[in-house]
């Protein structure tokens, strides 16, 4: 009999699917070929000796795509709904790096936000948070250590299932513990046993926040280098340059080098950050340089 549940965990090519019900089994792929995410709604059927064959994988609203150690796209997580991209006074901000968040949620149609986390080392927020707030991204400003801001981030991830990315040491397993408290200490069950018998954390994991909302979380997910297959889509992954597309001198204006550039009048006129703009600039050469290299 199939069974439908969704994806919690996962670790290599086991998977850890909730029934409805929520009731947890141990499952995997029925072929190599089908390769079940956390966040994927399957179908499964229970085997002989109470671990499950997942025998379907349900369409995906959204895909999480980062780019593996090969330089080839991976799918990391399905159905996600909203990226937060976590900065910190320390380490630095690489506002790139946000940026490169940002455009990934945009052109995945996910909602994005950004969290300056450890406000309790600073007295005043950077300047270019401005940017965001311009642009329309919610802002929010966190401090695991003052427990400061923490209910206002929960709130703002209510109804989503969202996930913090963001450079290393900026506060994301800090600000997992002090969103997901008493139920990250539970989640024992939900790792698996690796070759030694050790159990292990490496893996994809689903977490229900007490307020509502869920947290997806690995080592692989915190701190992904988004899949953009095109330098061409970048333009729209800037929600502030979207006004201007279309009002170039050419109908394909790639916003660089061209004479005649709505977007980079914008950008002399202050109406788009010039940080955001330096941002596309080095994801176009970026991206560009993959997409040159997956040709080779
Ligand atoms: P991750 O690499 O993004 O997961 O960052 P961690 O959560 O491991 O935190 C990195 C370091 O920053 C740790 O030493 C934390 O104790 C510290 N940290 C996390 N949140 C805060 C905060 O709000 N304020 C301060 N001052 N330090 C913090
Ligand atoms: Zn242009």
């Amino acid at each position: 009999m199939h069974e439908h549940g969704l994806v919690v965990a996962r670790h290599r090519r086991h998977v850890t699917v909730e029934s409805p019900g929520g009731k947890r089994v141990l499952c995997v792929a029925a072929k190599r070929r089908l390769l079940p995410v956390v966040g994927d709604e399957v179908e499964w059927s229970l085997a002989g000796d109470g671990t499950g064959t997942i025998t379907g994988i349900g369409p995906r609203r959204s895909t999480l795509t980062r780019i593996d150690s090969r330089g080839r796209p991976e799918l990391i997580a399905a159905n996600l709904t909203q990226l937060v991209a976590v900065a910190a006074p320390s380490p630095a901000p690489d506002w790139i790096v946000i940026d490169h968040y940002l455009v990934a949620a945009e052109l995945g149609s996910l909602a994005g936000a950004v969290v300056l986390n450890k406000s309790d080392l600073i007295d005043e927020p950077p300047a270019h948070l401005d940017c965001y707030r311009r642009a329309g991204y919610a802002v929010h400003s966190t401090s695991t250590r003052a427990r400061g801001g923490i209910a206002e981030l929960g709130a703002a991830l209510e109804a989503q299932r969202s996930a913090l990315v963001g450079q290393s040491g900026v506060g994301k397993s800090s600000l997992l513990n002090a969103l997901v408290g008493d139920a990250l200490q539970s989640t024992g069950e939900l790792t698996v046993k690796g070759a030694q018998g050790r159990h292990t954390t490496t893996g994809t994991i689903l977490y229900r926040l007490p307020g509502g909302g869920e947290l997806v979380d690995s080592p692989g997910v915190r701190n992904f280098a988004p899949y953009i297959e095109d330098p061409k889509e970048l333009q729209r992954g800037f929600r502030e340059f979207v006004e201007y597309l279309g009002r170039c001198r050419f109908d394909d204006c790639r916003h660089l080098a061209e004479p005649q550039c709505a977007v980079k009048r914008a950008v002399e006129e202050g109406a788009i950050c010039r940080r955001r703009y330096a941002s596309y600039e080095r994801l176009y050469a970026l991206v560009a340089s993959f997409k040159a290299r997956a040709w080779t």
